[in-house]
């Protein structure tokens, strides 16, 4: 399908750096370490997502085209009076291509399905891939968790174009398995998500786009589990959070991969 973020023969792995490290010759440090790591960029698409304040120096003293960058977030309008704010402009002149979206972190702080959806669209607007997040809190046996799943899905997609949605990525992230260790998640649990959030978006947009919107899957991914998720989950990539900020566990995942 012509406008799928990216190829269906690659999987595509984020380094979510979130609020690390704590400056900026650090950050150099790490980024250096990565660099050196070899994958198969025929098979993956690496993405690191450092803290803006750090983003533009190293993408910006980058050439090596193997590593791509992202933002952890955005904001949805280009309004200059917006105080502290990150717009998708500045993202796009500091050689930003995605960025995450809805981080049940930022959930927990206040993100609302709207302005998630804004984001989207905005993110879209100018170029750039939107990797949404979401996920539940905790599981019950009743299954209320998949109605909160479905509800996240539709509130947070609404007012997305057919033509849009296809441009996007879905990062399912339980928040019960994020930062837990590696044994918190079943690759057969990933599986079945997966499906369940392949047939919420046929509801919403149709089979063709649906099979077309590539699905990650985050929450404690480290180099021993990186292949189980990817081959028995059946998702199109990962979203790590932890062990990215370990080069050499981010090099093993990168390299059990490619
Ligand atoms: C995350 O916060 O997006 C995440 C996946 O974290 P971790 O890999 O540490 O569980």
């Amino acid at each position: 399908m012509k406008n799928r973020a990216f190829p269906q023969t690659k999987k595509l792995i984020v380094a979510n750096w979130k609020m690390n490290p704590e400056s900026l010759k650090e950050a150099k440090k790490l980024f250096t370490i990565i660099k050196k790591k070899n994958f198969n960029t025929r098979k993956l698409i690496a993405v690191i997502c450092p803290p803006y304040l750090f983003e533009s120096d190293l993408a910006m003293n980058y050439s090596g085209g193997k590593y791509k960058f992202g933002f952890q977030d955005i904001h949805f309008e280009s309004d200059e009076k917006s105080t502290g704010e990150i717009s998708t402009e500045m993202a796009k002149n500091s050689k930003v291509e995605y960025v995450i979206i809805g981080h049940s972190e930022r959930r927990y702080n206040g993100e609302t399905n709207d302005l998630v959806s804004k984001k989207i669209n905005k993110t879209i607007k100018s170029g750039m891939t939107p990797i949404v997040c979401i996920g539940e809190e905790e599981r019950d046996e009743h299954g209320r968790y998949l109605r909160f799943i479905e509800r996240q899905i539709f509130e947070s997609l609404d007012g997305i174009s057919k033509v849009n949605l296809a441009k996007i990525v879905i990062a399912y992230e339980p928040i019960w398995a994020i930062g837990k260790g590696k044994s918190s998640v079943e690759a057969r649990e990933i599986y079945q998500m997966t499906i369940f959030i392949k047939k919420i978006l046929n509801n919403l947009v149709g089979k063709n786009i649906a099979m077309n919107i590539p699905i990650l899957y985050g929450g404690s991914v480290d180099a021993d589990n990186t292949k189980d998720i990817i081959e028995m989950g059946e998702v199109d990539g990962l979203l790590v959070g932890r062990s990215s900020l370990n080069p050499h566990i981010f090099g093993d995942i990168l390299n059990n991969l490619g």
